[in-house]
């Protein structure tokens, strides 16, 4: 199905924005419907080729974007790609850090080698996309917005996920911290806590939930994925989307710091 890219009027006309992650899943449609919204988009991830796509379909649709190589764990990577996007359109206004995996295991089996690799995506990636960005944010004050891809793991546990939760509720410590240290150049940052939304991220979870708490792949979806939600809808892309848009142009300081969980009723605040 098409997406509706168009059902705010939200204009990020002139806005410079980078998405880490954003050649797949949730991010790849934030980058559309920033787009769509009249910014100028990176498409940072470490697919290059998926997000030279994302930049093609973006350009036919009339927007402006660059495809960027860029492994988040990496700060030269990060640094480098970060200053070619400002050279290619100005500055960064909005940074969204969005790149992420999924491994699940129980504790007692979670290798350390794998929460490493969980910690390094999530939380060094947010980490060095953002000190990045800042260094162009904090030019003369010019401020921008940087937004979170959090989860309901931001606030709430589910077996097998040890690093990702973990990593999840770190986010909501960084970016309170950037909003009070931000404040001051008009720096404000979000984080953002979907629901189940289903991407590659998810379908590569469904066989491996099901074989490690051994019940079938339907019960998964229904029961562990949707089970706790009010009307049984995973989570769309375009609903985050529409709320990074939201919070990318609100016109104040007053929700700095806070997360926004997007969930279909599973978890409230
Ligand atoms: P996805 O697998 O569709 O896309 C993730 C993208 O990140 C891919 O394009 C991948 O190449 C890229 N990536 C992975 N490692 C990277 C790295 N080191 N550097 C740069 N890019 C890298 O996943 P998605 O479901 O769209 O997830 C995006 C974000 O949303 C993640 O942070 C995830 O934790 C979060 N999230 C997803 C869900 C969900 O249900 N899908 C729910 C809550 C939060």
């Amino acid at each position: 199905m098409q997406a509706d890219r168009s059902i705010s009027n939200i204009s990020l006309k002139g806005k410079v924005a980078v998405v880490t992650g954003a050649a797949s899943g949730i991010g790849r449609e934030i980058a559309l419907s920033f787009a769509n919204a009249g910014a100028a988009v990176a498409i940072a991830d470490l697919n290059l080729d998926g997000a030279n796509r994302v930049v093609t379909e973006i350009k036919q649709a009339g927007g402006q974007a660059i495809g960027i190589e860029m492994d988040v764990t990496q700060e030269q990577a990060v640094n480098n790609g970060i200053d070619k996007v400002a050279a290619a359109f100005g500055s960064i206004d909005i940074l969204i850090s969005n790149a992420g995996i999924q491994i699940v295991n129980p504790i007692e089996n979670y290798a350390y080698s794998d929460w490493k690799k969980m910690m390094a995506i999530h939380v060094d990636g947010a980490f060095l996309t953002t000190k990045a960005a800042l260094k162009y944010m904090y030019q003369e004050d010019r401020g921008g917005v940087v937004i979170y891809m959090g989860s309901v793991h931001s606030h709430e546990a589910s077996p097998l996920k040890s690093a990702y939760v973990s990593a999840k509720h770190a986010l909501l410590g960084l970016a309170r911290v950037l909003a009070k240290e931000g404040a001051k150049h008009n720096v404000r940052s979000h984080v953002i806590c979907p629901g189940f939304v289903r991407t590659p991220l998810v379908d590569k979870q469904i066989p491996e939930q099901s074989k490690a708490l051994g019940i079938s792949e339907a019960d998964v979806i229904k029961n562990v994925m949707l089970g706790n939600t009010v009307d049984g809808v995973f989570t769309t892309v375009e609903d985050v989307a529409q709320t990074a848009l939201f919070l990318s142009t609100f016109p104040s300081a007053a929700l700095t710091g806070q997360s926004f969980v997007v969930s279909h009723g599973w978890f409230m605040q």
